[in-house]
């Protein structure tokens, strides 16, 4: 590790420097090489991870094959009871895990990594309780016939995983799919692999050597590996829908299942009967300002009733604009950081390109400032503009940072049809007092999740997922955990013999 690196890592609270996770040893990887992790709010390094490549993802492959022999046949029920002690010891560090989140994404320790670390907790508590669910079915053949299913583990799953909820979406493929039986080689983001090392770390207390194995690595070289290996049995991504299709296209080529959640441009309808602080708190948190809107399900297209449009938009500002941003690690709060420099210059060139356009209206925000405290790190300021229409680029594509377009509306049908003109369709919201308004919004739009009246964060059991271009397969879930991580086996046996 380098001395800067060594030095700067006394900021970090039990970041792991162990290595990467492989048969149930902390390795470095086969070639030496090392990855920097960076403080987004300082620029500053803050440790330094194992490179992983093709031959580390062999050794983890083949590590995870090995322990799948005899994993698979604990009892479900005691592998849940493994998960259940998982969560309990997640728990008990979860202030050791925010505070790992936050430095190394950026993300604001109080409104965002405590939440983070507990619902990591959570999701391991609720999978940990389903092992008894992994039942299968009798088929009423008759007397002399025994016709039943089995769900069986499908092998080894080769799980990618992004950087904005690292330590959350890593859990949310580990512990179901560890319940169903199966093994495990997760790839970590490269911009945040150590709160997701920290979670490996506790796991590991509990489980066989080779179940779970966690690679730190870039994208093609190490992601890319571990998608195309033959040893994989079942692929679980969460990113970008561009890499999804790559993702996709690796499991057409073996014929293996795949289960994808990828990116979102949400709808926010808000009906004229809703301009009222709670509709306005909700968009707030809808829109995940306070994740700098580094969230899939951000709602990022906010269609407002024209009678309400200017009135809506002020309430919007004076609450936005009282939220604090700065060091992610301040009690105080509200606000932290974008996670790295390609982001930051992404965000600031859509910005750019709205201040640019005399046909859109900035309403509030702008771009970052170029001196000051909020200048030492990828800091992006919450911005909406308005007055353009759904086809313009910043209505369509996932920015991925704070950037809000807000669209008139008088038409109902018309909202709708607007909401629904994109090729994503991860989460939406509606916002009125008249519930059978709302509910007929929620099932004309073209979503796997919508909320009424609420903007807030998914909760384990709930069915969590993509329609369109935004993902296929769904995991948050009893059914996700059956559906994605089981293969179902039908024995029959003649009783006559
Ligand atoms: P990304 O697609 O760039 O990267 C995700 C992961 O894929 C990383 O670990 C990366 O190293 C890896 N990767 C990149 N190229 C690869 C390749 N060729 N082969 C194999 N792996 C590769 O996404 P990101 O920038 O890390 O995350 C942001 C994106 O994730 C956004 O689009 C967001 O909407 C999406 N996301 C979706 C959900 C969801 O639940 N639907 C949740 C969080 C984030």
């Amino acid at each position: 590790m380098s001395s800067t690196a060594t030095q700067s890592k006394s900021q970090a609270h039990a970041v792991s420097s162990k290595g990467m996770l492989i048969g149930g040893q902390w390795v470095d990887s086969a070639s030496g090489a090392r990855i920097t992790v960076e403080n987004p709010a300082k620029r500053t390094p803050v440790a330094e991870v194992p490179r992983a490549n093709a031959a580390d993802v062999d050794r983890a492959v083949a590590a995870a094959a090995k322990a799948q022999v005899d994993w698979r046949k604990v009892p479900a029920r005691e592998r849940g009871k493994v998960l259940l002690k998982i969560a309990e010891a997640l728990q008990a560090r979860a202030e050791d895990i925010a505070r790992t989140i936050s430095l190394e994404t950026g993300n604001a320790l109080r409104t965002q990594a405590r939440g983070e670390a507990n619902l990591t907790a959570d999701i391991f508590r609720y999978f940990g309780g389903l092992g008894g669910e992994l039942k299968g079915e009798t088929i009423p053949l008759g007397e002399n016939v025994l016709s039943y299913t089995r769900r069986e583990p499908l092998g080894v799953v080769g799980a990618v995983i992004p950087w904005n909820a690292p330590v959350m979406l890593g859990a949310l493929k580990i512990a179901p799919a560890l319940c169903a039986g199966n093994t495990m080689v997760m790839k970590a983001a490269e911009d945040a692999p150590l709160g997701v090392l920290l979670m490996a770390e506790i796991c590991q207390e509990f489980l066989p050597p080779g179940v779970l194995n966690v690679l730190t690595g870039y994208g093609e070289e190490c992601g890319g590996a571990l998608i195309n290996h033959p040893g994989i049995a079942k692929l679980s991504f969460t990113g970008s829908t561009e890499v999804g299709k790559i993702v996709m296209r690796a499991a057409a080529e073996r014929i293996v299942p795949v289960s994808l959640e990828l990116g979102g441009k949400s709808p926010s309808i808000v009906y004229p009967d809703a301009d009222e602080d709670w509709a306005v708190d909700g968009i707030i948190a809808a829109m995940r300002f306070t994740r700098q809107s580094q969230s899939c399900t951000a709602g990022s297209r906010l269609f407002l009733h024209e009678d309400i449009f200017d009135s809506f938009l002020g309430k919007l500002e004076k609450k936005t604009t009282a939220l604090k941003i700065g060091d992610p690690l301040d009690e105080k709060t509200d606000i932290g950081t974008i996670i790295n420099n390609k982001q930051f210059t992404k965000v600031c060139k859509y910005v750019d390109e709205g201040l640019k356009r005399t046909d859109a209206k900035l309403v509030f925000g702008g771009l970052p400032p170029k001196s000051g405290p909020l200048s030492e790190g990828y800091f992006a300021i919450p911005t909406v503009f308005a007055d353009r229409s759904n086809d313009w680029r910043l209505a369509r594509e996932e920015i991925f940072g704070p950037v809000l377009v807000a669209i008139r509306w008088s038409d109902e049908a018309e909202a709708i049809r607007m909401a629904n003109d994109s090729h994503y369709g991860l989460a939406a919201y509606v916002w009125t007092h008249d519930i059978g308004r709302g509910l007929r919004a929620a099932h004309a739009v073209e979503s796997g999740w919508v909320q009424v009246n609420q903007g807030l964060g998914q909760v384990p059991g709930m069915s969590y997922g993509g329609f369109k271009q935004s993902g296929i397969g769904r995991e948050f879930s009893l059914e996700g955990m059956l559906d994605s991580f089981t293969q179902r086996k039908n024995v029959t046996v003649n009783l006559t013999v």
